[in-house]
């Protein structure tokens, strides 16, 4: 059966704004905004845990049980150690969900599994929500770009998504450095367009994302991750100097954290989002690209892997199939690609 895109992108809409109010106000309250650290050693906020169980939540109060594959588990909050933080999330989350007691936060943000359920019959479930609350909480600590990244998976492929960017501004020229005070939400389904509208505002107008062109003549203008882990960087310099050898300009990445790269993409204000594998053996979570690569998609991008793969969402809560990411419109996208091919290793 398909579902029901235009119910399931409202009651994402709506999910996402409501958590983005929680996300706004603490990452602007560096009192509460305190920085806490998993046992696998990654960043995590009050704000992730607070924008999950908030997600969850209405998404189940607006669609009945729902099945979510999120990145984060209230492991950590139940923790007797960690009583501070579990009270600061439920102080947080509380102006979005009046009276909500920790016991409700908890059983919220645990709607939510790391890993893909299995279905009645014990297979992995291949249609269901997925959920980055906070992509690029590094850039989040840092007062910087970061996204709420929630996306319906059907049979291995995203058809629904919501992407709140609450620091990205409706005026281009704005450094995204500086965060703007009204940010921009996308949202998508399979068969229609992207639409934006102002982050903190679930009920207002809907405009239909108009992808601006690239300037004839101009570079390639390339957007990538802030953090330099994350992108194998002498990949990225070997490409940008074979293709200029061959008299194709390249504007050195941008670097911005988290799936507004996918949005900057949609909207035309760079071409390229490129990720090359720092290692063969990384693999990408699902979380992490099925909301920013379906907004792409929707305006008129194609988002593959270096090698030209389609992203495969259906293979488990990680693209096992897939090394790094190439989305942009099939012109620039296709210079990357094959600049990449004529590289002996990516
Ligand atoms: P970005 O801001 O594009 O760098 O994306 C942030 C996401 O990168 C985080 O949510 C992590 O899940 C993911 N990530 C963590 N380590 C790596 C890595 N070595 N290579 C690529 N992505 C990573
Ligand atoms: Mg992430």
């Amino acid at each position: 059966v398909i579902p029901d895109l235009d119910v399931m992108l409202k009651a994402a809409h709506e999910a996402v704004s409501l958590a983005a109010r929680i996300t706004r106000a603490v990452q602007r309250d560096p009192q509460r905004g305190h920085r806490l650290t998993k046992s696998d050693d990654s960043p995590v906020t009050i704000a992730d845990f607070a924008a999950q169980a908030v997600i969850a939540d209405r998404l189940s109060a607006r669609l009945g049980r729902v099945t979510l594959v999120a990145e984060e588990s209230a492991r950590y909050l139940r923790d007797p150690a960690h009583a501070a933080a579990l009270a600061a999330c439920v102080e947080a989350t509380a102006p979005v969900w009046p009276g909500v007691r920790a016991e409700d936060l908890l059983g919220a943000i645990d709607v939510g599994t790391t890993s893909i359920p299995l279905d009645a019959s014990g297979e992995p479930t291949r249609s269901f929500w997925t959920l980055d609350p906070i992509d690029g909480t590094k850039g989040f600590i840092r007062g910087h770009q970061y996204s709420l990244c929630l996306a319906y998976v059907h049979e291995g492929v995203p058809v629904v998504a919501a992407l709140a960017c609450p620091n990205l501004s409706a005026d281009v020229q704005r450094p995204y450095e500086d965060p703007d005070p009204v940010g921009l939400t996308f949202l998508a389904h399979a068969q229609g367009p992207v639409w934006v509208t102002a982050c903190d505002d679930r009920h207002g107008r809907l405009d239909v994302l108009e992808r601006a062109h690239t300037p004839a003549g101009g570079p390639i203008r390339l957007v990538g991750s802030y953090t330099a882990a994350h992108n194998n960087e002498s990949t990225v310099n070997r490409l940008v100097r074979r293709l200029e050898e061959t008299g194709v300009r390249v504007q050195r990445p941008q670097r911005l954290d988290s799936q507004v790269k996918y949005a900057v993409v949609a909207r035309g204000q760079a071409d390229v989002f490129l990720r090359t594998p720092r290692s063969a053996a990384y693999r990408e979570n699902i979380w992490d690209h099925a909301a920013g690569s379906l907004i792409a998609r929707r305006a008129g991008c194609l988002a593959t892997d270096v090698l030209g793969k389609d992203l495969d969402f259906s293979r488990g809560v990680t693209l096992e199939d897939n090394q790094g990411i190439v989305c942009g419109p099939a012109g620039p996208h296709g210079v990357i690609l094959g600049g990449l091919a004529a590289l002996t290793t990516v």
